[in-house]
Parts: C-alpha cells; structure tokens; sequence
C-alpha cells in the first residue's frame, strides 16, 4: 500500500513505538506547545487533528489502520509559483527497519519518516511532528524557512526540517559530547512543511511532505529508546506548575533537593538537575532583564523552548 494513501479507520490501542517497546509513561499527552501571548492553542485543536497515533508504514503491525479520517488527499489545486511535484510514495517494503536500532553511528538506516499528511493550521501540523517524532526516538529541528511578506511583518510559507543530528558538528561544544542523544553527526534526513496555498499562509493547509531521494527516510544513527534521553522532550514537562514548584523548592535546596520534591509531587518527572539548574538560571536572567527594564515580575513561566516551531 502506498504511504499516506490507505483506507481510513482509527486505531483503537495505543501507540507503540517502532520497537514495540511500550513507551514510557508520560505525564502530559499533550506536548506543551511555547508558550505566546499572542497564540493559544486549544487542546480540542490539537486533538481531533493528531495523527500521533498512526504509523502508516507497511510493515508495522497495524498498518491496517493507518489513516486517520481526517487526513485528506493532498490537493495541489492552490499551488501557484512553483511547479507542481510529485508526491512520494512507499510501496510495501520500501522502508526496511532492520538495522534501525544497530548502535553503528554513521551506518545509514531507515526510520519511519513523518507521515505525508496536510493539516488544518501550521499550528497542528507543529504538534503532530513532534508527536510523531517523540513516539519514534528522535527530534526534527527546522532548518530553514522561506517568508513571504505580510502587511504586519512576514510569515512562513514553507520550511524544511531535519533531523536535529543533522548539520555539522560544530567546532566547539558539540564536540565533546560525542553519543549523547543531541550531538550532531551529519544526519541526512530532511522533509518540508508547506503551506498548501503559498500566497495566503495564515489561512492555507499545510502540508508535510517527504523529499526525492530517500531523504525523508534515511538517518545515520539509531533512534533514541527513551525519549526524555532529548532535552527537548524533558523541557515538555515544565509546565506553569511544575515550573513554579521547581523555583520555589530550587531557593530551599538547590537543583538536587528541587528534584527530588517534583518527583515526589509529580510522579513520573523526567528532568535532569542540569535542566532544573538551566530552568532556573534562565528564570533569574528573565528577571533580572525585566527589573533592569522596570517592569514587575509575577510570573515567568516557561523557559523559551529552541525556537523549532512557528506561532503566528
Ligand atoms: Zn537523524
């Protein structure tokens, strides 16, 4: 069966990911989008539109049910500017997850690709990727952003992401980390994100679509088993009140002592004392900004996440 194409039923279990390893408990179910004043997004939003649940590959053992009702076929209808282009598509066997976990770095392998899917608003289609890319061990980073002009500045009107071990290793910092969940390795792997219609963004579908070549396919390393080994998942669980206790209890006894009390009124907390340092030391340098500005400070919420998704 080609990919993205199949017949529409909904999972009932829930997901696994590709191993077939239950994945860990997580707290929220919901990733925790960065928080702006300017976007909110609703959880009925994001939820009649999540396509986290499906994996479409024709391999996986619940390929039967692949496709979510609301995926619809990908229309090209609006496209102005740019000559239509093929739609990839993965016949049966195609995608071989064999070596997937082989600890080999550098060994080129294939992952299950993000589905090719459009989505209502840019917004879901965000929160679906990291969905899907959280489920299956690794995390997607946008590499680049094509901007259109708007009457109140600019907006995106296609972006391509790569996996975020993709990019060179840089010359310093990255270098000593050598098989950390983050450290960069050249990743091949790439896909893009489009606004169905380019002329009008903002109210346009988009669309995630997989690149020539195999590009979408192909990593050179293994996925990660547990999620939360990737910051950007850890940071997930720092909601207003997880953050608000671990500031309070951070002034009492440190990062180590903080910890310790967020698991015992959080349960499964993830967070490492490195992040509950970083989330600290991050909320007195916003402080500090804001009082050197005069403002009163009440609340600082969330540590800025980095920058990997766009809010109108
Ligand atoms: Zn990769």
């Amino acid at each position: 069966m080609p990919l993205g194409r199949q017949p529409s039923s909904r999972p009932t279990s829930r997901p696994v990911n590709i191993n077939n390893t239950p994945l860990p408990p997580r707290i929220f179910n919901i990733p925790q989008p960065i928080q702006n004043p300017h976007h909110e997004i609703k959880e009925e939003e994001t939820s009649s539109h999540n396509f986290n649940n499906e994996n479409p590959l024709p391999n996986n053992p619940n390929n039967s049910q692949a496709t979510t009702p609301t995926m619809t076929p990908i229309t090209r209808k609006t496209m102005r500017n740019r000559a239509p282009r093929e739609i990839i598509e993965y016949a049966e066997g195609d995608i071989d997850l064999t070596h997937l976990n082989d600890p080999t770095n550098g060994l080129l392998r294939d992952h299950a690709p993000p589905p090719q899917a459009n989505y209502a608003t840019i917004e879901e289609a965000q929160i679906s990727l990291r969905n899907w890319a959280r489920t299956h061990g690794v995390v997607y980073t946008i590499f680049k952003t094509w901007w259109r002009p708007h009457e109140t500045g600019r907006r995106p009107y296609r972006l391509t992401y790569g996996c975020n071990r993709g990019r060179k290793r840089s010359a310093r910092g990255n270098s000593i980390r050598k098989s950390t969940s983050g450290a960069r390795c050249e990743c091949p792997m790439k896909f893009q994100l489009r606004a169905e219609d380019i002329t009008d963004p903002a109210n346009s579908r988009w669309i995630v679509e997989h690149l020539d070549n195999r590009a979408s396919v192909v990593h050179n390393h293994p996925p990660e088993k547990d999620p939360y080994q990737h910051v950007t998942y850890r940071k997930e669980q720092l909601t207003p009140e997880v953050s608000s206790v671990l500031l309070e209890e951070y002034a009492k006894g440190g990062a180590v002592g903080a910890l310790k009390r967020l698991k015992e009124r959080f349960g499964d907390i993830r967070l490492k004392p490195k992040d509950v340092y970083n989330h600290w030391e991050q909320h007195q340098r916003t402080r500090k900004e804001r009082e050197a500005e005069g403002e009163t400070v009440v609340d600082e919420g969330l540590a800025a996440d980095e920058g990997e998704q766009f809010w109108w």
